[in-house]
Protein backbone atom coordinates (compact mmCIF):
# COMPACT_ATOMS: atom_id res chain seq x y z
CA UNK A 1 0.00 0.00 0.00
CA UNK A 2 1.36 3.35 -1.06
CA UNK A 3 1.78 6.47 1.82
CA UNK A 4 -0.86 8.46 -0.45
CA UNK A 5 -4.11 8.12 -1.96
CA UNK A 6 -4.02 10.91 -5.14
CA UNK A 7 -7.52 10.03 -6.24
CA UNK A 8 -8.73 11.51 -3.17
CA UNK A 9 -6.78 15.12 -3.63
CA UNK A 10 -8.85 18.45 -2.89
CA UNK A 11 -6.77 20.71 -3.88
CA UNK A 12 -3.90 21.00 -6.40
CA UNK A 13 -1.81 22.31 -3.54
CA UNK A 14 -2.32 19.19 -1.85
CA UNK A 15 -1.13 17.54 -4.82
CA UNK A 16 1.88 18.76 -4.41
CA UNK A 17 2.32 18.46 -1.26
CA UNK A 18 1.77 14.65 -1.26
CA UNK A 19 3.70 14.45 -4.40
CA UNK A 20 7.03 16.00 -2.79
CA UNK A 21 6.59 14.02 0.70
CA UNK A 22 6.16 10.77 -1.38
CA UNK A 23 8.62 11.15 -3.52
CA UNK A 24 11.07 11.57 -0.36
CA UNK A 25 9.45 8.32 1.57
CA UNK A 26 7.95 10.51 3.89
CA UNK A 27 4.91 9.98 6.28
CA UNK A 28 3.52 13.27 6.73
CA UNK A 29 2.03 12.05 10.03
CA UNK A 30 4.33 9.94 11.38
CA UNK A 31 6.78 11.75 14.26
CA UNK A 32 9.59 13.24 12.00
CA UNK A 33 7.29 14.10 9.15
CA UNK A 34 5.32 16.03 11.49
CA UNK A 35 8.14 17.98 13.03
CA UNK A 36 9.43 18.61 9.85
CA UNK A 37 6.34 20.09 8.19
CA UNK A 38 5.63 24.08 8.72
CA UNK A 39 1.66 23.58 7.58
CA UNK A 40 1.53 21.09 10.80
CA UNK A 41 1.89 22.88 14.23
CA UNK A 42 1.02 20.67 16.59
CA UNK A 43 -1.21 22.32 18.87
CA UNK A 44 -1.56 19.74 22.12
CA UNK A 45 0.46 15.92 22.67
CA UNK A 46 -0.49 13.12 24.66
CA UNK A 47 1.62 10.17 24.90
CA UNK A 48 0.33 8.42 22.12
CA UNK A 49 -1.12 11.40 19.78
CA UNK A 50 -0.36 14.77 18.62
CA UNK A 51 -3.35 17.46 17.85
CA UNK A 52 -2.68 19.67 14.78
CA UNK A 53 -4.54 22.01 12.59
CA UNK A 54 -5.54 20.20 8.75
CA UNK A 55 -4.10 22.52 6.63
CA UNK A 56 -6.88 22.18 4.09
CA UNK A 57 -9.72 22.67 5.82
CA UNK A 58 -13.01 21.19 5.09
CA UNK A 59 -15.43 23.80 3.50
CA UNK A 60 -18.01 25.14 6.15
CA UNK A 61 -15.75 24.57 9.32
CA UNK A 62 -14.74 27.59 11.84
CA UNK A 63 -12.10 24.63 12.94
CA UNK A 64 -10.36 21.59 11.83
CA UNK A 65 -8.22 19.58 13.55
CA UNK A 66 -6.55 16.19 13.40
CA UNK A 67 -6.02 13.85 15.80
CA UNK A 68 -3.08 11.63 14.74
CA UNK A 69 -1.02 8.65 16.76
CA UNK A 70 2.92 8.42 16.78
CA UNK A 71 2.30 5.15 15.48
CA UNK A 72 1.73 4.47 12.12
CA UNK A 73 -1.42 2.31 11.35
CA UNK A 74 -3.83 2.58 8.70
CA UNK A 75 -7.08 1.79 11.38
CA UNK A 76 -7.05 2.90 14.85
CA UNK A 77 -7.92 -0.83 15.89
CA UNK A 78 -4.59 -1.53 14.44
CA UNK A 79 -3.05 0.20 17.52
CA UNK A 80 -1.93 -0.99 20.90
CA UNK A 81 -4.21 -0.59 23.88
CA UNK A 82 -2.76 2.21 25.25
CA UNK A 83 -2.52 4.17 22.30
CA UNK A 84 -5.98 3.07 21.34
CA UNK A 85 -6.94 4.23 25.67
CA UNK A 86 -5.10 7.62 25.02
CA UNK A 87 -7.76 8.49 22.25
CA UNK A 88 -9.74 10.07 24.38
CA UNK A 89 -7.06 11.56 26.74
CA UNK A 90 -6.46 13.79 23.69
CA UNK A 91 -9.82 14.22 22.64
CA UNK A 92 -10.79 15.83 25.87
CA UNK A 93 -7.43 17.54 26.49
CA UNK A 94 -8.15 19.21 22.95
CA UNK A 95 -11.57 19.85 23.23
CA UNK A 96 -11.29 21.58 27.15
CA UNK A 97 -8.10 23.75 25.59
CA UNK A 98 -10.35 24.92 22.64
CA UNK A 99 -13.35 25.67 24.58
CA UNK A 100 -15.15 23.20 21.83
CA UNK A 101 -18.86 23.24 22.53
CA UNK A 102 -20.03 21.22 19.58
CA UNK A 103 -18.16 19.07 16.80
CA UNK A 104 -17.92 16.34 15.07
CA UNK A 105 -15.99 13.15 14.79
CA UNK A 106 -14.69 11.26 11.48
CA UNK A 107 -12.72 8.33 11.14
CA UNK A 108 -11.53 6.23 8.04
CA UNK A 109 -9.87 2.84 8.55
CA UNK A 110 -7.82 0.93 6.18
CA UNK A 111 -6.53 1.09 2.50
CA UNK A 112 -7.35 5.12 1.79
CA UNK A 113 -7.71 3.77 -2.04
CA UNK A 114 -11.40 2.98 -0.45
CA UNK A 115 -12.28 5.19 2.66
CA UNK A 116 -11.65 8.78 0.76
CA UNK A 117 -8.63 8.97 2.50
CA UNK A 118 -5.37 11.09 1.38
CA UNK A 119 -2.86 9.38 3.66
CA UNK A 120 -2.51 5.88 5.27
CA UNK A 121 -2.09 6.69 8.48
CA UNK A 122 -5.08 6.67 10.46
CA UNK A 123 -5.75 10.10 11.82
CA UNK A 124 -9.33 11.62 13.49
CA UNK A 125 -11.01 14.73 12.09
CA UNK A 126 -12.37 16.75 14.75
CA UNK A 127 -14.82 19.17 12.83
CA UNK A 128 -16.40 22.44 14.18
CA UNK A 129 -19.12 23.86 11.71
CA UNK A 130 -19.02 27.47 11.41
CA UNK A 131 -21.35 29.08 13.75
CA UNK A 132 -21.32 32.94 12.81
CA UNK A 133 -21.45 32.98 8.56
CA UNK A 134 -25.15 32.13 7.32
CA UNK A 135 -23.69 31.53 3.73
CA UNK A 136 -21.10 28.98 5.21
CA UNK A 137 -22.00 25.01 3.61
CA UNK A 138 -22.56 22.42 5.88
CA UNK A 139 -19.77 20.33 7.07
CA UNK A 140 -19.47 17.28 5.27
CA UNK A 141 -16.65 14.53 5.29
CA UNK A 142 -16.03 11.57 2.42
CA UNK A 143 -16.10 8.36 3.48
CA UNK A 144 -15.58 6.09 0.49
CA UNK A 145 -13.78 6.12 -2.75
CA UNK A 146 -13.22 4.23 -5.69
CA UNK A 147 -9.96 3.97 -7.52
CA UNK A 148 -9.98 4.89 -11.14
CA UNK A 149 -7.04 2.46 -11.66
CA UNK A 150 -8.50 -1.01 -10.59
ZN1 LIG B 1 2.86 7.38 9.27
Amino acid sequence: MSLYCFGNVRTERQRAEMERLEAAGVCLFCPEGLAASPGQQVLLATEHWSVTPNEFPYPGTSLHLLLVPRLHATGLLELPGPALADFWVALRAVVESQGITHYGLGVRNGDCRFTGATISHVHAHLLVGEEDDPGAPPVRMRFSSRPADR
